[in-house]
């Protein structure tokens, strides 16, 4: 006997949200639509898929951090202790932290993740051997600009991801930023997390989207949503290190949310756990919590659409059942019951 499933509400994807339904056999989908659901449903609420998670650093999957480190001390290039861990393991560890951190990405309900990778091209290569599917930002590694350096990196990632303006050279970050936009491919970079960075220069680059920005003021919010820039916020890691995410701000000053999990180290990458996050500092910051549905997959796939990431994040992959009877998408992400189905490759 086949165990079978049905689910009937707001299916949540790339496209937005419409009425749908889907089917399930043993855990994998069989038929999803659009409209009424043929049969009388088993469970009522959001079906979301195409979630991607738009931060990550998967290598420090499983590295064991002691409590009370600032984030200067974890995560500060070139010394924090993730460098020097990232610089001491064997590439079959790291490769191992990758695959791990892969397999709980997608058992946990993530199409795909957005790598901000380490180690240069290496780094690149040993992340695209683990885990052919993720999209991988990779990071250059030479003291000054290396166009050779940049190829290589390009030609296995799926763009650049830039620690942050304080930490590099102006023309060296301008030139990185123009190679990646020549090839339309993702130029992104993390900004404002631990000190006010200079939003006008993050911006001149034309990045496909900015990480953080816990410590930018309202102005420099309200000139990435003018120039139509996305925010990622990274809730859990944020709060890790005693620092809020902007979202209530963000969302008053009309910027585009979207959600990543940041350092394996810190949390798993479990993108609806980070949604229960966001939509309780939302709630906290006068916000709205309801934008959490949204930001798990909409602005992600948006983002990624003007680039050739996309075909990453657009293949089939898990869905997710939130079951909200009442049709309430802070409830159903807060109540943390979920229903994980796998997609059926045909
Ligand atoms: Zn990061």
């Amino acid at each position: 006997m086949k165990d079978i499933l049905s689910a009937e509400g707001t299916i949540v994807d790339a496209h937005g949200q419409r009425r749908g339904w889907v089917i399930a056999e043993d855990g994998l989908v069989s038929e999803i639509g659009y409209g009424d659901c043929p049969v009388e449903p088993d469970v009522t609420g959001f079906i979301v898929r195409d979630v991607v998670n738009m931060h990550t650093h998967c290598a420090d999957y499983g590295l064991d951090v002691p409590p009370g480190l600032s984030l200067e001390e974890l995560v500060a290039p070139p010394d924090g202790l993730k460098h020097r861990y990232l610089r001491s393991a064997s590439r079959t560890d790291l490769m191992g932290n990758m695959g791990r951190f892969a397999a709980a990405s997608s058992g946990r309900g993530s199409e795909t993740f957005v790598d901000f990778r380490e180690g240069g091209a290496e780094g690149c290569r040993m992340l695209r051997e683990a885990c052919p599917d993720a999209v991988i930002l990779g990071r250059p590694t030479s003291p000054e600009f290396d166009p050779d350096e940049i190829d290589e990196i390009l030609s296995v990632a799926d763009g650049i991801g830039i620690s942050s303006e304080s930490d590099m050279d102006h023309r060296y970050i301008e030139s990185v930023a123009d190679e990646v936009r020549d090839r339309r491919m993702v130029f992104a970079i993390h900004v404002s997390e631990r000190v006010r960075e200079d939003i006008d220069f993050v911006l001149s680059l034309d990045p496909a989207f900015v990480v953080h920005m816990c410590e930018a003021t309202d102005d420099d919010i309200a000139k990435c949503a003018e120039a139509e820039v996305p925010i990622v916020v990274c809730p859990t890691s944020n709060r890790y290190f005693g620092r809020e995410p902007p979202v209530a701000r963000a969302q008053a000053l009309g910027a585009d949310l979207a959600l990543g999990t940041d350092n394996g180290m810190l949390c798993e990458p479990d993108m609806f756990s980070e949604a229960a996050v966001f939509a309780e500092a939302a709630s906290s910051q006068g916000g709205d919590p309801s934008d959490c549905i949204r930001a798990l997959t909409r602005v992600s796939c948006k983002i990624l659409n003007r680039s050739k990431a996309n075909a990453r994040a657009t293949g089939p992959g898990p869905v997710t059942i939130l079951p909200s009877p009442d049709g309430d998408e802070q409830g159903a992400v807060m109540r943390g019951d979920r229903i994980r189905l796998n997609i059926r490759r045909f």
